[in-house]
């Protein structure tokens, strides 16, 4: 029934008393309806094609391209598009009607495999750092077989990659698959060390995506979250998360009904969501699938964001993705449960049954330890936005500083092997087995007991967590740089091996050799702690990582040397490529942070000093009044109500001084034509003025009678009835 209530459309309805196993998938081209809709020898060759990582002929791509559009019209749809992720995060879309002239004076609907394969957005409005700037210069959206179209809202969507008229990607995709094979190459090359059957390696990712619900109609007269996603003022509610009443708690049944439609949505649509759930907020909650290879389901990911902005709107609330959208409660993040597999079935981060097993597990755990060492200062930029320096460093987050938490487990046995010499190697099976505590990693070790929540990059079992990823991001931003880096270091490790064994160390004593130096080499960045200890900061400091936490400044990591020698090395992005994506962060931190000062500038000067100005006559008339009555009688009474009045005025006279210097300030920042600049005059002048014009709301929002107040209050937005 709940689905009825909004799906419209002429594809066929799920309905809750239907089982997923019937309709799961049902909006997806995937194999099964590729299978039923494309004749054997296109079938063939559309599946040779994305298994062997082939380019696809023209008579396929006609053939696959009408296929298509048969099942797709069945379904309903009327349009395609292609849908594909720019740098200003979200996802696009231009919908075209599969319509062309019949050459009798009306229409019939057609695909050519030409439309399929790639199109010519007219993307001059679309970011781009510089890299398209000439009038001939537009973008090609080129499809990505790898991830199969599906129909959402009546029109055909065909994910694509996004890049200039001179190959330079202006997306997220198109490094991410870069990525994906450089660590395929990479990894299987290391691999290989340990079971010469394995062919390809595979990236995985399990994302948790956290969000927050507010009722429609109190989202609606709260001008800052329409207009900037999060409430830049409010004094906290006197009950939000101290009594840990919601994490895990009963979901109030109008969120349950809204969960039900939005999974059932995912379903059809072939987004394995599994897990929900209350998060630690008020009003916060998390939705993760099952993992799936990182290509896919990173574009699952921007699917349900979308599809949850939508199923939320049918049940009257908004979702927000914004990672902090309210001060002084938990924001949101999106964890990334990262690994890589083999074609032959192992996860090459977890431990196994045999001492090789687990010396091919210490090899990578060591060499992914490595990684986010030498590369933690751009990690933390490949996670860094306006919107997620909220989050890290303030209370409940990881702080803007990478280290990685192994348990205690793990921890010992990098350390025996690092601090074991010479030991016996020639037969693994032997003493050494022991010596190095390689024979028995328990396979569920890696104890999900001691999980450590304040780290921002977690060992969990077979996996990582990077857990500093931002709710509202892209995971292939994050992604693309740890697989670039891991990548690299693979690579590093290869060529060591390689050339220990070439020199005469028999193979697994130079894998051995190796892991010791690498886990020498970046002990730096292990820190099983608690992260969000002024203690952490120091210690970090001492040790060399990266403890940078403004936002401009954290994306330098981007251009440094060894970042760019790494994504030029392992063939993901190019300096210009880097150059030109750097100008659009700092650009678009600029526009955020601008947009929010000017918006709360105008609701401090015409909502708030307004109706402040307004309560304070009524206390003053009311103490002249009181005085004229009673005479000097009532002294002690109204020297609080002075009192009152002249804290008042004196909060208002901060907020207008300090709106005066924060669009000042702003002034001369828009002045500057270096975006880098621009961007860290903005974070150094002008967001300190918002932070003292929001303190001094919340402090009046305190005086001021509720129901003169003109927004609505914290404790009424943070609690669904
Ligand atoms: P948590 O306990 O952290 O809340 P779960 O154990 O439920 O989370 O898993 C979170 C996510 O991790 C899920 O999306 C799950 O599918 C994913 N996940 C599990 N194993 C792996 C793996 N080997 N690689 C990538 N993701 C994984
Ligand atoms: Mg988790």
């Amino acid at each position: 029934m709940v689905e009825e209530a909004f799906d419209r459309k002429a594809v066929p309805v799920a309905t809750p008393s239907e089982r997923p196993e019937k309709y799961y998938g049902e909006l997806v081209f995937n194999r099964s309806t590729m299978f039923r809709y494309l004749p054997k020898s296109t079938y063939d060759a559309l599946v040779d094609a994305i298994e062997n990582k082939k380019p696809l002929d023209r008579h396929v791509a006609d053939s696959v391209a009408d296929g298509m559009r048969r099942w797709a019209t069945e379904n309903g749809a009327r349009h395609y598009t292609h849908w594909f992720a720019p740098l200003t995060g979200g996802t696009a879309e231009k919908h075209d009607a599969f319509i062309e002239h019949d050459g009798k004076g009306g229409v019939i609907e057609e695909f050519s495999g030409k439309l399929l394969v790639q199109q010519e957005p007219d993307a001059s409005s679309f970011p781009n750092g510089g890299i398209r700037n000439t009038f001939e210069a537009r973008g090609y959206s080129a499809w990505d077989i790898s991830s199969p179209a599906f129909i959402l809202d009546q029109t055909l969507c065909i994910p694509t990659i996004f890049i200039s008229y001179t190959g330079e990607s202006l997306d997220y995709k198109t490094p991410l698959l870069k990525s994906l094979n450089a660590v395929d190459k990479a990894a299987t090359a290391v691999a290989r060390y340990f079971n010469p059957e394995v062919k390809h390696c595979i990236t995985y990712l399990g994302w948790e995506q956290e969000y927050f619900l507010v009722d429609e109609s109190l989202y609606s007269a709260r001008p800052d979250l329409v207009l900037t996603g999060r409430t830049l003022m409010g004094h906290e509610s006197a009950k939000n998360q101290q009594l840990e009443d919601h994490y895990f708690g009963a979901i109030p049944s109008r969120v349950e009904a809204f969960m039900l439609d939005l999974e059932i949505r995912c379903h059809r649509l072939g987004i394995p969501v599994k897990t929900r759930h209350n998060e630690v907020a008020p009003n916060q909650f998390e939705c993760a699938p099952i993992f799936e290879e990182a290509n896919l389901a990173n574009d699952h990911n921007l699917l349900l964001m979308s599809v949850m902005s939508e199923v939320a709107r049918k049940h009257n609330f908004r979702v927000l993705f914004h990672e902090k959208p309210f001060a002084g409660i938990n924001g949101s993040g999106k964890h990334n449960n990262w690994s890589i597999g083999t074609d032959t079935g192992e996860l090459l981060f977890g431990p196994g049954r045999t001492p090789k097993d687990n010396l091919r597990f210490i090899t990578f755990i060591a060499n992914v330890m490595a990684a986010v060492h030498r590369h933690n200062g751009l990690l933390k930029a490949s996670i860094m936005s306006a919107t997620n320096a909220h989050r890290l460093g303030a209370n409940e987050a990881p702080p803007a500083i990478i280290s990685i938490f192994t348990g205690s487990q793990l921890a010992a046995i990098l350390e025996k092997l690092e601090n074991s010499i010479d030991a016996d190697l020639s037969d693994l099976k032997k003493r050494s087995e022991y010596s190095l505590g390689l024979a028995q990693i328990p396979e569920i070790m890696l104890d999900n007991t001691d999980r450590n929540r304040t780290s921002p990059f977690a060992f969990t079992g077979n996996r990582f967590e990077f857990r500093a990823v931002g709710s509202s991001a892209n995971c292939a931003s994050a992604l693309l740089v740890l697989n670039a880096a891991v990548a690299e270091q693979l690579e590093n490790f290869r060529a060591k091996v390689d050339a220990a064994v070439e020199a005469g160390r028999p193979l697994t004593e130079a894998i051995v050799d190796e892991v010791r130096n690498v886990i020498r080499e970046s002990k730096a960045i292990h820190f099983d702690g608690n992260g969000y200890s002024d203690e952490w900061k120091a210690e970090a400091a001492r040790r060399g990582l990266d403890c940078e936490t403004s936002a401009p400044l954290i994306f330098d990591a981007y251009l440094s040397d060894s970042s760019v020698k790494m994504f030029e090395s392992t063939g993901v992005l190019s300096r210009p490529e880097l150059e030109a994506r750097n100008e659009v962060k700092w650009e678009m931190y600029t526009k955020k942070i601008q947009i929010e000062a000017r918006v709360l500038g105008d609701l401090a000067l015409n909502h708030i000093i307004p109706v402040a100005t307004r309560y304070q006559s009524m206390l003053v008339d009311n103490m002249v009044k009181l005085r004229d009555l009673l005479g000097d009688d009532t002294e002690g009474l109204a020297s609080q109500d002075l009192d009152t009045i002249k804290q008042m005025s004196r909060h208002m006279s901060i907020i207008k001084s300090e709106v005066a210097r924060m669009v000042e300030n702003r002034k001369k920042a828009n002045a500057i034509t270096n975006e880098r600049s621009k961007a860290i005059a903005y974070h150094d002048t002008v967001v300190p003025c918002m932070e003292t014009i929001r303190y001094n709301i919340d402090k009046l929002e305190l005086m001021v009678d509720n129901e003169m107040w003109p927004l609505p209050k914290y404790r009424e937005l943070l609690f669904i009835r």
